[in-house]
């Protein structure tokens, strides 16, 4: 049996870790593998957060007006120069569908894609090559954990079926079953014309799968060697009421790998692909904190020193691992770059959102990283519905009192995720939310689209402006020597 994987998720800087199971899982039980990455034929993802030009902050600026414009030209003309921009528009459709007709050429007896809703039309080829050649194949991927999403992408002619959950441990027999023709719609997480939504369930016993194999990923292509690993699935805390990750394919209900597992994996990709970096792609590293703290001392013990880089929640339960001691300890064990989600530096809209974060916890945690000597990274979020221009102002003064302690921040415009606590809020609750008029669901990005009237009032405009200068002046840093390989990896 012969299988293809088209990874249309297609990070720059390493390789996808769910494909690299996909692939460890299907091999271990003798099946032909290849892996299609766009990456060999020169298209990128998404680049993340990297060093700034002063100017930047105009640019962000004048994106963020054009966003929040309640003019149709305005919005139109932002789209299409979107459009074109983002990975997989422009030209990058029609790249990748050749890459992919010549891939099948081989022969395959199955088509699997996994990829971001930005990459619909680039599917719909897939699918219209796929049924040329009489190949089944289905989609998966995290914007398929709604039924309003699956339902619109199941439209895609030559589309046999999607797959909506975890599908590590229902990947062997969803495959013989399409490669041999039989019934596919009662296998848990496939998603038909035909039966109903039934995602497939989270996988509990992590340990059960192969270390990821990345062995068919264009390693020369990455500017650097970084390996990514995960400990756990899920997040410990799982409240925040805008967090779309707690209810896509992985981050359903928390459970973790043991450590013992964790470290050989470490050790075993440390001198399989030569790499001496690695990107821990927990959504809280620091949940579960046995192993959150077991880490640095296994580490330490491993053949040969890492670098290495996670994210963390500053919650508030008493012992949250995110100590002095706790982060040097990490730092040196090669921790040199965490991230975090401030989010807001509003008590207010921290309270709304459910964010668990108290801010004189978030000092404490940003100074003694910093102290610890690791890149701090932080996050926040701009136009949270009950957000006024006083609660971003605070967290533009908030910036600039930790200035000297971070090295960059990601500031991203709220983003109304179908099936989050916020999103039912909006469209259960409206007399709640006069300023906020939420559209029609955007298939092709996965949200669902909304107009904020205050996010475009001049008080608004003016503190927002203030915070991206902030953001810009901490961005325009260089990065500290020893988390300089994960520029714009994390
Ligand atoms: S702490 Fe992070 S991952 Fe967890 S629910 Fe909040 S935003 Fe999501």
């Amino acid at each position: 049996m012969k299988v293809a994987l088209v990874d249309l998720n297609n990070f720059s800087r390493y390789p996808t870790l769910s494909i690299g199971y996909f692939v460890a899982i299907l091999r271990r039980e003798g099946v032909e593998v290849e892996v299609c990455s766009p990456l060999n034929f020169g298209i990128h993802g998404y680049a993340r957060t990297v060093r700034q030009s002063y100017w930047q902050r105009f640019s962000e600026f004048a994106n963020y007006c054009m966003a929040v414009s309640t003019s149709g030209f305005i919005n139109e003309l932002r789209n299409r120069f979107k459009s074109w921009l983002r990975p997989g528009g422009g030209r990058d459709r029609e790249v990748i569908t050749q890459a992919v007709e010549d891939m099948l050429s081989k022969n395959f007896d199955v088509v699997m894609v996994s990829a971001y809703t930005m990459y619909r039309e680039t599917c719909s080829d897939i699918a219209q090559l796929c049924v040329k050649r009489n190949i089944p194949v289905v989609l998966g991927g995290s914007g398929f954990y709604s039924y309003a999403m699956c339902e619109e992408w199941l439209e895609i002619p030559g589309v046999r079926a999607l797959y909506s959950g975890e599908p590590e441990k229902n990947l062997l027999k969803l495959v013989s079953a399409l490669a041999t023709g039989e019934e596919i719609s009662d296998i848990p997480g496939v998603v038909t014309r035909n039966n109903s939504f039934n995602p497939a369930q989270p996988l509990v016993e992590l340990d059960s799968i192969p270390f990821p194999d990345f062995s068919d990923f264009p390693w020369e292509n990455y500017p650097n060697r970084i390996v990514p690993v995960m400990t756990a699935r899920g997040c410990e805390w799982g409240l925040c009421t805008f967090c779309s990750d707690v209810k896509t394919t992985s981050g359903r209900t928390y459970r973790s790998r043991t450590l013992d597992m964790v470290l050989s994996e470490i050790e075993k990709q440390q001198c399989h692909y030569s790499s001496d970096l690695f990107v821990f792609l927990d959504l809280k590293l620091n949940s579960n904190l046995a192993l959150w703290r077991g880490l640095p001392e296994g580490i330490k013990k491993l053949p040969r020193p890492i670098r290495w880089t996670a994210s963390v929640h500053v919650d508030s339960r008493d012992e949250n691992g995110l100590s002095y001691t706790d982060l040097k300890r990490a730092a040196e064990s090669g921790l040199v770059r965490i991230t975090c989600g401030l989010e807001s530096a509003s008590r207010d809209v921290l309270r709304h959102m459910a964010k668990g974060v108290k801010l004189h916890r978030m000092s404490e945690f940003i100074k003694s990283a910093h102290k610890a000597g690791i890149s701090v990274r932080i996050t926040c979020m701009v136009g949270y519905p009950n957000e006024t221009a006083e609660d971003v102002q605070e967290t533009a003064n908030f910036l600039r009192q930790h200035s000297q302690y971070i090295e960059r921040v990601t500031l991203n415009r709220f983003a109304n995720m179908p099936g989050t606590p916020i999103e039912e809020k909006l469209r259960k609750s409206r007399k709640d939310y006069p300023h906020i008029l939420v559209k029609e669901l955007d298939t092709l990005n996965g949200v669902f689209p909304y107009e904020n009237r205050r996010m475009s009032r001049p008080s608004f405009l003016k503190a927002v402006y203030k915070l991206i200068a902030e953001v810009n002046s901490i961005n325009r840093k260089p990065l500290l020597a020893k988390a300089f390989d994960f520029e714009g990896a994390f």
